[in-house]
């Protein structure tokens, strides 16, 4: 399997093509949509695509918010369709993301409710859901940019393990090979 070095020579290498194959097939060519897919495929390739189902350079990238993959990292079996899927390992990371920090907003809230300052958890996250849910509705362009940036992280990687994982094999024949000559 490449490593953490690979995987980021290859996203930064693939950034220019995979940018320009998405701008000439958006339906909308906004400068800022191009923007919102540079910056999430740049992310999400450094710290958000795979390998987050085990306890990587991804994973710890995340420094002590990490703990949120944490249940991602111990459930999710390691290169399974759930995470190196071409499509569906960066949706489930895009559901299970927008769970978590759900989950921590509820959590911040409730906490504060307890404090004594009464906000109502409920509210609160389904006004915070509210104002995500419009903004994306504003804004088509970009968060579609960006999903597809994320998403397309996701298969680069996956398609980075499969191509290692071919070439790998046929390295170590060649040179048990040589050395048996
Ligand atoms: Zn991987």
């Amino acid at each position: 399997m490449p490593g953490a070095t690979v995987h980021d020579a290859v996203t930064v290498a693939a950034i220019s093509f995979v940018n320009g194959v998405y701008w000439h097939i958006q339906p909308h060519q906004h400068v800022s949509a191009a923007f919102w897919f540079t910056g999430t495929f740049l992310v999400a390739g450094y710290a958000c695509a795979g390998d987050l189902d085990i306890k990587s350079r991804e994973y710890r990238a995340w420094g002590p918010l990490r703990v949120i993959w944490w249940p991602y990292r111990v459930l999710v079996p390691h290169r399974s369709w759930i995470s190196h899927g071409m499509v569906t390992g960066g949706l489930i990371r895009t559901a299970y993301l927008a769970c978590a920090i759900t989950a921590i907003v509820v959590v911040a809230v409730w906490g504060v409710d307890l404090l004594g300052q009464h906000f109502g958890p409920a509210a609160i996250t389904a006004g915070l859901w509210r104002h995500a849910v419009t903004a994306i509705y504003n804004h088509t362009a970009s968060a579609l940019a960006a999903f597809t940036g994320f998403i397309a992280a996701g298969a680069l990687h996956s398609v980075t393990d499969l191509l290692g994982s071919a070439v790998k094999p046929r390295a170590r024949t060649q040179s048990r090979r040589r050395s048996a000559q």
